[in-house]
């Protein structure tokens, strides 16, 4: 029989009506002849104010308790979504992360899936029951909790997908699919009706939330197609798939947002080798994710070096470099947290050359400072102040005609 793995994220389970809807939803399938597992994140904010609860007894919680008390969010819906099914009839088992065998490493609170066991699910569903599994969560060697970084229900859902051999993972949302800018900032912004999963994978990865990032690499690396659509109504989505696309108009598929980025600079550092490895090996050992790094050119074998981090991180990072900063005789260390990035994205821009000239264009006409550039083949990052952030997003995707559908 068929199997389709369904994900409903947080706004579509956000009360007892939205459970009972997303129950009719998954019945429906159910009624078509499909096996269904169905991935659920924690109801609304929950995971905000679980996250609140946490703050209000230290500012530094402990992170295995952190993610034990995070994963409860998930269990919350996974248990209610179950009842539901029952109670219209249908056969239906919640399952946690550790009973749907989701393993992963002992990375707190950003943990990586190693392997799904998913034996269990596997009889359930041959039992005839629908599988309810809980998102965003998995289960150490040690038996210890895990959760996957925020927005991971994407990722158990595809894991399962991959697993499971499912016919494609539905990812259920409050929007209507992928759009070629947060539909909520740019209100003329565009469905796309299919993207590729290397265009998906820059757009997640450099703040479109529609996506987890991991998601869209493990549904790359298994070649799972995943149909991002809304839980809300019957609209078609869109396809992240692995084909070829057709030749598209607009060779930049889409514009995303990060707001969330803090800047370090040493300056003053003396150019030799090791340095680099200095600097960036102590940082990997404290967890700190290093995003982009620019390092000038020296002048009289003196440099100045940047990195950019989460805002969340920049006080590690700091308590990190500084001392570093010293032992190897640098000037100074600075920071600013008050940055974000803009990034276009899309393979047809590798053959164009112009892009990168008509995004600082745009950006000039609104007198927005570029302080970083990044790329890669398939995208053009800005870091500028996140304060601007949002208007340059809109004027971009003017500027770049995206409103004009493909
Ligand atoms: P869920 O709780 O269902 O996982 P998320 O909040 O994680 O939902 O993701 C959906 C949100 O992603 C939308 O409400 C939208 O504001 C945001 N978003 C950001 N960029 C995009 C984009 N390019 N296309 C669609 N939605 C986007
Ligand atoms: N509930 C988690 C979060 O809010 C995971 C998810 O929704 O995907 O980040
Ligand atoms: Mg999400």
């Amino acid at each position: 029989m068929a199997l389709i793995v369904q994900k409903y994220g947080g706004s579509s389970v956000a009360d007892a009506g939205k459970i009972k809807n997303v129950a009719q939803r998954i019945a429906a399938t159910r009624d078509e002849g499909k096996q269904v597992v169905v991935v659920v994140s924690a109801m609304g904010d929950t995971t905000n104010y679980l996250i609140g609860k946490a703050l209000e007894i230290t500012d530094r919680p402990d992170l295995r308790e952190f993610d034990a008390l995070l994963s409860t969010g998930e269990q919350m819906s996974m248990a209610l979504l179950a009842m539901a099914l029952k109670n219209m009839g249908y056969e239906a088992i919640s399952l946690s992360g550790a009973q749907a065998g989701i393993r992963t490493d002992a990375t707190y609170s950003q943990a990586r899936i190693l392997a799904v066991e998913s034996k269990r699910v596997v009889r359930e569903l041959e039992k005839g029951n629908i599988g309810i599994v809980a998102g965003f969560q998995g289960i150490t060697d040690e038996m210890d909790i895990t959760t996957l970084g925020r927005g991971g229900s994407d990722t158990t859902a595809v894991a399962l997908s991959a697993s499971l051999g499912a016919e494609i993972c539905q990812i259920y949302t409050d929007v209507e699919g992928v759009y070629t800018a947060d539909p909520r900032l740019v209100p003329e912004a565009q469905k796309l009706a299919e993207i590729g999963y290397d265009e998906m994978l820059e757009m997640a990865s450099y703040g479109a939330g529609v996506m987890h990032n991991r998601a869209v690499e493990l549904g790359a690396l298994f070649n799972i197609p995943i149909l991002v659509a809304s839980s809300f109504t019957q609209s078609p989505g869109t396809l992240i798939h692995g084909g070829a696309s057709m030749e598209v108009r607009n060779k930049v598929r889409g514009i995303a947002h990060d707001l969330d980025v803090a800047k370090v600079t040493m300056v003053g550092v003396p150019d030799r080798p090791g340095i680099s490895a200095a600097i960036f090996q102590p940082l990997a050992r404290a967890g700190v994710s290093v995003d982009t790094i620019v390092q000038n050119a020296s002048i009289d074998n003196i440099t100045d070096l940047t990195f950019t981090v989460a805002k969340s991180d920049l006080t590690k990072a700091m308590e990190v470099v500084e001392p570093i900063a010293k032992s190897i005789g640098a000037r100074e260390c600075v920071s600013d947290s008050r940055l974000g990035k803009i990034s276009i994205i899309g393979t047809g821009m590798q053959n164009t050359p112009g892009y990168a000239a008509r995004m600082f264009g745009a950006l000039s006409e609104l007198d927005i400072n570029i302080q970083l550039i990044t790329t890669s083949e398939i995208r053009i990052t800005c870091i500028i102040s996140d304060t601007e952030v949002k208007k340059a997003v809109r004027a971009l995707h003017r500027a770049l005609e995206l409103e004009i559908p493909e």
